[in-house]
């Protein structure tokens, strides 16, 4: 059977690209997005009730990730880049049909869009479905999944004066919480875990219209060392 899905919106991130967004929502609740409705969604009649709603599941394609020929097998990151595991085994982006869903923050509804935060999802994403979280149904407590049990462990990050002064006078620019995102991003290590420590090597990446940059001058320690407009 063929069915042909068409986005009920585009989601406005501050990631811009793949690299540093976390790997699942929540981990960096400073992760801020706009989701603008497209019509007929757009006037207010279709978010009607959903004020009483802290949380929605988004569900929407891996547009940058998808792919043809579908993968029955994948090397999740989470597993050091090496180990493959079966496709429904994980939350891999590249997955029959493109489908992802994450969990985020609903923070403001308004006719035509909603403003979401704790995102995992790249700026332009097309969003093909909203439903609200329902706690009693959603949340398992008796949940199990040893492959991913625990959140990914944090690493310290600490500024150049420079990059934080920058940081500061952004963060007041853009409104947003810029100093917070960097962390909360960084603190999990965007690094492919199979890559070895270089003091010497520079990483980027792009968060709003900003430009990140940073190194890892000790192991388990970032230092953020500029950011500036990209
Ligand atoms: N929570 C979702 C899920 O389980 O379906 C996404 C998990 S996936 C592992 C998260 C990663 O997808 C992010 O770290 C980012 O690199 C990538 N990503 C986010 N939006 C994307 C998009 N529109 N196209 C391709 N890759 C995307």
């Amino acid at each position: 059977m063929h069915h042909t899905v068409s986005p009920v919106g585009i989601l406005r991130s501050c990631f811009r690209e793949k690299f540093a967004i976390p790997r699942q929502p929540q981990l960096a609740p400073a992760a801020r997005g706009v989701l603008e409705l497209l019509p007929p969604f757009d006037t207010g009649e279709a978010v009607a009730g959903l004020e009483q709603v802290s949380h929605v599941w988004l569900l929407f394609l891996f547009h940058q990730a998808l792919e043809e020929k579908p993968r029955l097998r994948v090397r999740p990151p989470r597993l050091g880049g090496n180990k493959m595991v079966g496709v429904f085994a994980t939350r891999a982006t590249h997955r029959p049909n493109g489908i992802g869903q994450s969990v985020v923050r609903l923070d403001e509804v308004e006719p035509g869009r909603l403003l979401v935060s704790g995102i995992d999802l790249l700026d332009g994403t097309p969003i093909i479905d909203i439903k609200p979280y329902v706690p009693y149904a959603d949340a398992l407590p008796e949940a199990r999944n040893t492959m991913a049990a625990d959140a990914p462990l944090l690493i310290d990050v600490h500024w150049s004066e420079s990059a934080l002064t920058q940081a500061h006078s952004e963060a007041l620019r853009l409104d947003e919480p810029v100093i917070e995102l960097i962390e909360q991003c960084l603190a999990q290590d965007p690094r492919p875990a199979y890559q070895k420590p270089d003091p010497e090597r520079r990483y980027g990446a792009q968060f709003w219209d900003l430009q990140v940059r940073w190194h890892y001058p000790e192991t388990g320690l970032i230092r953020v060392l500029e950011v500036v407009p990209a």
